[in-house]
């Protein structure tokens, strides 16, 4: 591990990538608007946001296959803002791995060091590397096509590793793969990041694979970027009403409700203390999973959904439809009469018009 971990990063040290107040303008729709971050060398990093975000574009401009319309970007201090694709120092995988029908997988990954005109025995070396660490060494002399979806990712994975980027970008690698193989082959990115330990910027609209296997997520929302951090951090301490919203399944519930002397009234009978929040209207966002069974809030489940070793729970609760999610051995069926009860830590206060998160929590 040792071993991979150093030759991929011969020629590279430290590399962090910083984008400064990167804009790309498609002639009026801003579809990359002031992004400035900071994505950790050596860390595995999901570009993440729903269709038309942002996230391809943000990373056709750290690839050079795009230019931006202003800011820079920089790989450790050097910026390769002018740079063309070829200087940057990139390996890119494509949702539809772009390989080469015609050659061999063996061709396929030698090719960018038969371009850069590498000695034969080199060649034949770090391609043998690369082979082993997607584990497809004994596929080495078939074409393309007669290789699986996550083959042929594989193929694209070691294409792109063999020329020892300083940095792997990866848009939407998974999409094309059906919901087994998509599992099987994003626990072999995280395995295949650890062990080159190459920085690597992963784009997905799928929340659940950014928040299985990244390091850090940038979530994404019309160009603009809405938080960056551990996915863990993101889910429990969300910065605003979209972030809270967009992860999570089944989704968070929101609730619009007035902050009354401190309270905030869910029910005629069931209400909840709150530090922070000002008197006024809020939005209450509850997460399935707060619910729990106890002395609380009475009411009934109108609809009951096994989930694995899950049961969801469907009830009404002022005025909307809310979700909890109870272990199977509540045993609750449809029409039950329940008793819930909060976890405070997965209640989060919006403000109704802008969404920001306000500094508000269950008190007690
Ligand atoms: P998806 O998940 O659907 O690929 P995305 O988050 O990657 O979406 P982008 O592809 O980066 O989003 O697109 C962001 C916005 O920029 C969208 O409104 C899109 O229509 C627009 N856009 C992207 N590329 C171009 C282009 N070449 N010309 C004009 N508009 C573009």
């Amino acid at each position: 591990m040792e071993t991979i971990k150093s030759k991929i990063n011969e020629r590279s040290c430290a590399m962090e990538l910083r984008l400064e107040h990167l804009v790309k303008d498609f002639s009026g729709t801003k579809a990359v608007n002031d992004v400035s971050i900071t994505i950790q060398d050596g860390k595995l990093t999901g570009l993440l946001g729903p269709s038309g975000c942002g996230k391809s574009t943000t990373l056709y401009l750290i690839s050079g296959l795009e230019s931006p319309t202003s800011g820079r970007i920089f790989f450790g201090n050097r910026d390769v803002t002018a740079l063309p694709p070829e200087k940057r120092g990139i390996g890119l995988v494509f949702q539809n791995y772009a390989l080469y029908p015609h050659l061999t997988v063996e061709q396929n990954i030698a090719f960018p060091l038969v371009n850069h005109k590498e000695g034969k025995e080199e060649i034949r070396r770090r391609t043998l590397e690369m082979a082993r660490l997607v584990q497809i060494e004994d596929l080495l002399k078939r074409k393309p096509g007669k290789l699986s979806g996550g083959q042929q990712q594989r193929v694209a994975i070691a294409r792109a590793l063999v020329k020892r980027p300083d940095i792997l970008l990866l848009d939407e690698p998974l999409s094309n793969l059906d919901a087994r193989l998509r599992l099987e082959m994003r626990e072999e990115i995280r395995r295949i990041q650890t062990e080159t330990g190459v920085t690597t910027v992963f784009v997905t609209h799928d929340q659940e694979e950014a928040m299985s296997i990244t390091d850090e997520i940038v979530l994404m929302r019309t160009g603009v970027v809405q938080q960056q951090c551990p996915p863990q951090q993101m889910y429990l301490n969300p910065a605003n009403r979209f972030v809270a919203g967009f992860l999570g399944n089944p989704p968070i519930n929101f609730f619009r409700l007035d902050v009354c002397g401190g309270t905030v009234c869910l029910a005629e009978d069931y209400m909840l203390r709150v530090r922070g929040a000002a008197d006024g209207p809020v939005l209450v966002g509850i997460r399935p999973e707060a619910w729990r069974l106890g002395q609380g809030l009475r009411t009934a489940a109108e609809a009951v959904e096994m989930r694995g070793k899950d049961l969801l729970v469907t009830f009404s609760l002022a005025g909307e439809r809310a979700r909890a999610i109870l272990d199977i051995t509540a045993g609750v069926a449809a029409g039950d009469a329940v008793e819930l009860t909060l976890e405070p830590r997965l209640v989060y206060f919006f403000d109704p018009e802008t969404g920001a998160r306000l500094d508000a929590e269950v008190a007690g």
